[in-house]
């Protein structure tokens, strides 16, 4: 599980391990949390107190500054991302399908100068995507079910940690989140 990591501000930054928000807490660089307690962590020998400290690390964590760590927050496009964007549902024929029956497909094809880029990029069934070709989508008599937008911050955390998101982060994102976005937390919750 990873640790959704804000600015003071309240907005979201960043996906910590363990092992980065304990290092925030030990350099007292934690503003604020929010969420319940998921790691106990085990720290030095207090030698005066004669016990072990513990630190105890929440789901949520607000601290000012710069990032720490290196950013992963650049809504970098991945299938795997885009998948998820598009609910894991081709947005031509609507189709709900596993991820190894999507592709990503290019609105205004690539050959005709279409840009790799969130907007231009949908999940599509292969059975679409071969049947529009490398057509503009005028020429198809295809229509798309849902835009293609640029996930915000918040949206693009959702995205790339929805397999181990845990309910109290993904309402604090939601929360967050533009009117495009169509993600919303999978049924069944992640173990922990
Ligand atoms: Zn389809």
């Amino acid at each position: 599980m990873y640790i959704l990591r804000l600015n003071a501000a309240g907005q979201p930054v960043e996906w910590l391990t363990w092992q980065e928000t304990v290092c925030l807490y030990s350099r007292d660089l934690i503003r604020w949390s929010l969420g319940d307690i998921i790691y106990r962590i085990r720290g030095g020998y207090n030698r005066s107190l004669d016990n072990r400290t513990v630190i105890e690390v929440p789901s949520i964590v607000a601290c000012g500054g710069k990032r720490l760590f290196p950013a992963r927050t650049n809504p970098s496009l991945s299938n795997n991302s885009l998948f998820e964007r598009d609910n894991h549902q081709c947005l031509y024929c609507a189709k709900h399908l596993p991820r190894k029956f999507l592709t990503r497909d290019h609105i205004v094809p690539t050959s005709k100068g279409g840009q790799d880029d969130w907007m231009n990029v949908v999940a599509s069934c292969k059975r679409c995507n071969q049947f529009k070709s490398d057509r503009p989508l005028e020429e198809t008599g295809m229509s798309l079910i849902a835009l293609p937008y640029r996930p915000n911050a918040a949206e693009y955390l959702a995205l790339v940690n929805s397999n181990r998101i845990l309910q109290e982060q993904a309402d604090y994102l939601s929360s967050q989140f533009s009117e495009n976005c169509r993600w919303s937390l999978k049924e069944s919750p992640p173990v922990s």
